[in-house]
């Protein structure tokens, strides 16, 4: 039996060593991730480049006689309440008691790993438009949580933080659409692109005919880490579920900027406790967690000072966002009602006599290692970076020359930055002085 918790089952393969012999390549590639990315990265018609090809994920790896485990799941419409159940699912909301419309969804957790097309691409040939749909939900909160409360200028913070809380990542596929997934062999498509059935195939592994039936499933992977939750007081200084999510993501992105924190490792979700009244939870991504949200919590204060000067400082529009101050990646299923306006009203709320009573003059600006960054590349006479552009296949670049197709090394993991290269983008090291030198040769 494979153990149900800890390190090893978190992380899974995708498999290329059934690719055609043309492509030796397959053979030697070892692509695994932790299993809370590969639900998005890994699922089925989602591809990735690596070893100079692009692969697409052509479904979910089975091992004969061991089925996938099959939950049916719903996610209230109302207050994102998250419930689920083997058989049954009760259709009223055990949290604001409203009752689902809709039919319960069905998740799986795919232990095993995945197995990519047999025929690579050429990367660049047609790129994937990148998407990730899905929500991360909290199942059961931390058993030895301990608590504080500390008083801002506008409000107090009531914090909990503990470990071992349970968490729940579930990816439902391109438009929220699903997976179509062969019972018989694994083999896997997204609905968006098939809306009716699973198209006819060949048996993932053997490549012979296959006529199993399909399954439509979301991907899921649950785990256990440090979780911090985080109640306003008074409650109504918040207000909407879209002013909780507003004001949700420029604490997550100010936090990540103060602590200099890869946004991939931490994430963040409203936990609904009444009608109209949710938690703000934030949670380290690495099963088992990696003390990062212990530090948002104890750098509390200056992360939302922080925020608040994210939200006031951006120039999109008050009533939107942009990636310059709400969205990311993984909140895309929320870019229409971050409100970067509605985000700063709450936090000046929360932080009242804090904000009012600095002297803008004497404070010192709060910079962040990417305000430092642009700063002295600027003072070093190169021209200012631009901040969040969209790749050809829609990966935000932190900072980039887009004219000139040159980006900095910064904030972008190893297949970012493999991503870009492949698009044909230079990219500089994160140091200002061999920024300025490459474009004083150019
Ligand atoms: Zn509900
Ligand atoms: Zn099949
Ligand atoms: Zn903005």
């Amino acid at each position: 039996m494979l153990p149900k918790y800890g390190f090893p089952v978190d992380s899974v393969e995708l498999r290329t060593s059934y690719s055609l012999a043309a492509h030796q390549v397959g053979a030697r590639l070892e692509l695994s991730r932790d299993l809370s990315q590969a639900i998005y990265e890994y699922a089925p018609d989602a591809s990735i480049v690596a070893g100079g090809q692009q692969w697409t994920s052509r479904g979910l790896y089975r091992l004969p006689g061991r089925d996938l485990v099959e939950f049916r799941y719903l996610v209230c419409k109302e207050c994102g309440g998250f419930r689920q159940a083997l058989e049954e699912v009760d259709p009223r909301c055990p949290v604001c008691g409203i009752e689902s419309d809709s039919a319960p969804r069905t998740l799986t957790v795919p232990e095993f790993g995945f197995v990519a097309a047999r025929e690579s691409q050429r990367p660049g040939a047609r790129p994937p438009r990148r998407s990730w749909s899905g929500a991360t939900h909290v199942l059961r909160e931390s058993e030895s949580a301990r608590e504080h409360i500390i008083e801002l200028g506008g409000g107090q913070l009531h914090t909990q933080f503990g470990p071992r809380a349970r968490l729940v990542a579930i990816a439902d596929g391109p438009g929220g659409m699903g997976f179509w997934v062969c019972k018989w062999c694994g083999y896997g498509a997204a609905r968006m692109l098939h809306p009716k059935r699973l198209p006819a195939h060949d048996h993932l592994l053997r490549g012979s005919q296959c006529k199993g039936p399909a399954d439509l499933l979301d991907l899921a992977h649950t785990y256990e880490t440090d979780l911090l939750r985080i109640d306003v007081l008074p409650a109504h200084l918040v207000g909407t579920q879209s002013a909780h999510l507003s004001v949700l993501y420029a604490v997550l992105e100010a936090a990540c900027n103060t602590l200099e924190i890869s946004r991939d490792d931490i994430g963040g979700t409203l936990m609904p406790h009444s009608t109209g009244s949710w938690s703000f939870t934030f949670f380290d991504a690495v099963p088992g967690g990696a003390g990062h949200v212990l530090m948002v919590e104890k750098e509390l204060p200056r992360i939302l000072r922080a925020a608040y000067q994210r939200v006031s400082d951006c120039d999109c529009g008050d009533e939107t966002s942009c990636y310059g101050c709400l969205r990311s990646y993984s909140n895309q299923r929320h870019h229409e009602e971050l409100s970067r306006g509605v985000a700063r009203a709450v936090l000046g709320q929360i932080l009242g006599a804090d904000i009012r009573e600095r002297d803008p003059a004497a404070a010192p600006k709060l910079e962040t290692a990417e305000e430092r960054l642009i700063r002295s590349i600027v003072d070093l006479g190169a021209p200012p970076p631009v901040i969040g552009h969209e790749s050809e296949q829609g990966l935000p670049i932190p900072l980039s020359w887009p004219d000139a197709k040159t980006a900095v090394a910064f904030d972008l993991d190893a297949s970012e930055r493999e991503e870009l290269e492949q698009e044909g983008w230079s990219l500089l090291p994160p140091d200002p002085t061999e920024v300025a030198k490459a474009f004083r040769t150019q």
